[in-house]
């Protein structure tokens, strides 16, 4: 058995882990990336990350590394949608050229891409990153331990500080006795990779409702796209069983929406994998010797795609506490414990209201959200921005019941 000191441990070498390994590597300290997988699988988790997440990566300067690696962007979201014709739509397009300028374009970049990408720059900044780690356990205290085998082999680090970024199934959350809150599923959200769509505008994102499909199509590099299809428990059995890519690939012959052809036309090259949607949320994801981040530290719906902008905003606060706190004591990580708080209650109001406005079907459904997009158009009031400007840049009032209740009356 082997026992190194090194100032950090990571647990999950997704994009949260990679990330922080590469500022903090680069910051000068020892840091261990410790991943479960040999090879990044397409799970389906994420390939737009919206404006604030953007910024964010470009403050920690992790921009390059993604632009290094394809990353591409999207200069205008259409909502096409049964409410208009696909002309109108047009009209009502978000042009994401025209955000206030600390506010970068959404990009779009596959998610074993990014994670290869951050594995790739933290090696390079002198982290240490395993693959293929087992049987990982982690104890917490003024000088937390991880345990764990590769090639069978049990070893043993003694850092300053244990970060878990082991996801949203995270297993050092369970072992660490984090309690976890959650609501209820709201409904189904499942991706797959669509190659051989040449015909889709490449800087163009779609999102909108038809009949009982709230639908999703963001460009990738070359000719693909990656399909998100958001429906009811109901509906499961439609995108469920062995053929189930090609029905998904069916289900996107919209009415509402231009290249519908093309991309029915195009070939699936992913699995489609789908996850129920829920948010969940740890009112305090540190423990001595422990601090969570992204999906471990709890996690939107991600009907917002929020989940990478997220991660940055975490691994910038940890990474700036970490080079400006000495001792690293439990207590010092008070700020991201406050702010998190806040950032998560915050998207969870505005993910509840998304889900409730797009995700919900029949003729009433569609006038309302109708109305609601009339009403943004007016610049009432509303949580909804926050998926793209960040949940800090709106009012306490845009997430009141009385604001939401005002935006969706009849
Ligand atoms: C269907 C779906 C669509 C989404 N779409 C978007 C989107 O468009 N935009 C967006 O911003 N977000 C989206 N998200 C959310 C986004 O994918 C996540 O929030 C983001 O990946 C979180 O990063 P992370 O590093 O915390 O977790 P992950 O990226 O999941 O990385 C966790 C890593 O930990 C490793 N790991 C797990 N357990 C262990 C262990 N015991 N030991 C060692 N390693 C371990 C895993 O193998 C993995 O590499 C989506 C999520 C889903 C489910």
């Amino acid at each position: 058995m082997t026992d190194l000191t090194p100032d950090v441990v990571i647990v999950g070498g997704g994009i949260a882990g990679g990330a922080l390994a590469t500022v903090l590597a680069r910051n000068g300290l020892e840091v261990f990336v410790l991943e479960r997988e040999i090879y990044y699988p397409d799970r389906v988790r994420g390939e737009w990350i919206a404006p604030w997440g953007v910024a964010e990566f470009k403050r920690l300067g992790l921009i390059d590394v993604l632009r290094q690696h394809g990353a591409l962007s999207v200069e205008r979201n259409v909502p096409y949608d049964e409410n208009w014709l696909p002309e109108a739509a047009e009209q009502r397009a978000l042009d994401f050229t025209k955000l206030p300028p600390d506010l970068p374009t959404p990009i779009c970049i596959g998610h074993p891409t990014m994670c290869n990408a951050f594995e790739a720059s933290a090696k390079a900044a002198g982290a240490r990153a395993l693959r293929g780690v087992k049987e990982v356990e982690v104890t917490g205290g003024v000088r937390p331990t991880v345990s764990f085998t590769l090639n069978n082999e049990l070893l043993r680090l003694t850092p300053r500080l244990v970060i878990g970024a082991d996801g949203r199934n995270s297993v050092l959350r369970k072992q660490l006795g984090f309690s976890i809150h959650s609501d209820e599923p709201h409904n189904l959200l499942g991706g797959m990779l669509v190659a051989n769509v040449p015909a889709w505008p490449r800087h163009v994102q779609a999102i909108g409702t038809e009949d009982r499909l709230h639908y999703f199509v963001f460009p990738q590099g070359e000719d693909k796209v990656r399909l998100y299809a958001c429906y009811d428990f109901a509906d499961r059995r439609k995108f469920a069983g062995p053929d189930r890519e090609v029905r998904l690939l069916q289900a996107f012959r919209l009415k509402c929406l231009p290249y519908s052809e093309a991309i029915v036309g195009g070939t699936p090259i992913s699995p489609f994998h789908s996850y129920s949607n829920e948010d969940h949320w740890i009112d305090d994801p540190t423990l001595p010797g422990v601090v969570l981040i992204g999906d471990a530290a709890g996690h939107n719906d991600p009907i917002m795609g929020q989940g990478l902008a997220i991660a940055a905003r975490d691994v910038r606060i940890v990474s700036d506490l970490l080079q400006s706190e000495k001792d690293w004591g439990h207590a010092e990580f008070a700020p991201y414990v406050e702010e998190r708080r806040e950032r998560m209650r915050r998207l969870r109001i505005a993910a509840g209201l998304a889900t409730k406005i797009r995700v919900e079907f029949g003729e009433d459904a569609k006038q309302r959200r109708a109305r609601v997009s009339d009403r943004m158009i007016e610049r009432q009031l509303s949580p909804l921005p926050a998926a793209i400007i960040g949940p800090e840049r709106l009012p306490p009032g845009a997430y009141t019941t009385e604001t939401i209740e005002k935006l969706i009356a009849p």
